[in-house]
């Protein structure tokens, strides 16, 4: 099912990557069909051909949607079905913990981010295609889970009237100098990985540096916000050697979001709260970012 859900991912974020304003339908949404039988057609009207028949308690994942259709996606079936005849159900109804998530209130911006009208960010999801990135103990591709996490925060930026650029919008393979190609124009570059590891003991989130009068205001400010608000244990701002910091002449750093090699820490962090919450501490960051720089400035 893996290969699917990063199909329903990709052909998700093809389809959103001009304009990713779809809240009610989360990437990878599961439904069930709650009709005897349910046609799919080749298009979101009953005017579109039927391509296939699904049964009662067929499972699938929603990648899109158009009024009362959704385009979704199993093993062998692509194509819109009629809203009415499913049911969403959990995401990854199969981890108990992750509905426990789902039952928190997500986080929301807790203050006004005004120092980032204006200013043009980069989020660079890590990995991408062929290159899987880590993968986590239970399936999870680190290369899905980054560009989750961007999309989440390229919303939250541009609503506080950042301008935003992603190295990535899809499932795409991108060479590492690609994804600094269009650094120059940055006010800040931020990678946003997941860990992985042989010791599944491992947890806990991390920021990188490379150029350190360059990138450590930056990453100091995202890292104590992240800590602030995620329960992940500190595990430091570090000296990061990263092609991505390393050739890049702007602000920038690198998030380790947390251990995917860790079973608990990769349910937790595939949560909706959390993904939630380490984009609002991100947008934090990076708003207390400018306001020092800002002070300093006018400091001068
Ligand atoms: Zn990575």
């Amino acid at each position: 099912m893996k290969s699917v859900s990063v199909l329903a991912a990709s052909i998700l974020l093809l389809l959103c990557s001009s304009s990713f304003e779809r809240p009610n339908v989360p990437v990878h949404q599961p439904i069930i069909v709650t009709a005897d039988s349910l046609h799919v057609r080749s298009g979101p009207g009953r005017s579109f051909s039927i391509t296939n028949k699904l049964t009662k308690n067929t499972r699938l994942s929603v990648s899109d949607r158009q009024g009362d259709w959704y385009y979704v996606e199993s093993s062998d079936i692509q194509g819109w079905v009629f809203k009415k005849f499913t049911k969403t159900v959990a995401l990854r109804s199969v981890q108990p913990s992750m509905q426990v998530a789902q039952r928190e209130p997500v986080y929301t911006l807790s203050k006004s981010l005004r120092h980032l009208k204006g200013k043009t960010i980069i989020i660079d999801a890590g990995h991408g295609g062929k290159d899987k990135g880590a993968i986590g103990t239970q399936g999870t591709y680190e290369k899905d889970l980054t560009l989750r996490t961007a999309l989440i925060l390229q919303n939250k930026l541009q609503k506080e009237g950042a301008h935003v650029i992603l190295t990535r919008t899809h499932d795409e393979y991108l060479l590492l100098s690609q994804r600094t190609l269009q650094s120059t124009k940055a006010d800040a570059f931020i990678s946003i990985h997941y860990n992985s590891t042989n010791n599944s003991q491992l947890t806990g989130l991390m920021t990188y540096y490379y150029h350190q009068h360059q990138d450590s205001p930056l990453t100091h400010s995202i890292h104590q916000s992240l800590i602030n608000h995620a329960k992940l244990k500190d595990k430091g701002e570090r000296f990061g050697n990263y092609y991505v910091l390393r050739e890049n002449t702007r602000p920038s750093t690198l998030i380790e979001l947390g251990f995917l090699s860790n079973e608990r820490e990769e349910t937790y962090i595939n949560s909706i709260s959390y993904q939630q919450m380490i984009t609002s501490a991100i947008a934090e960051g990076l708003n207390h970012y400018f306001q020092s720089k800002e002070k300093t400035q006018t400091h001068l």
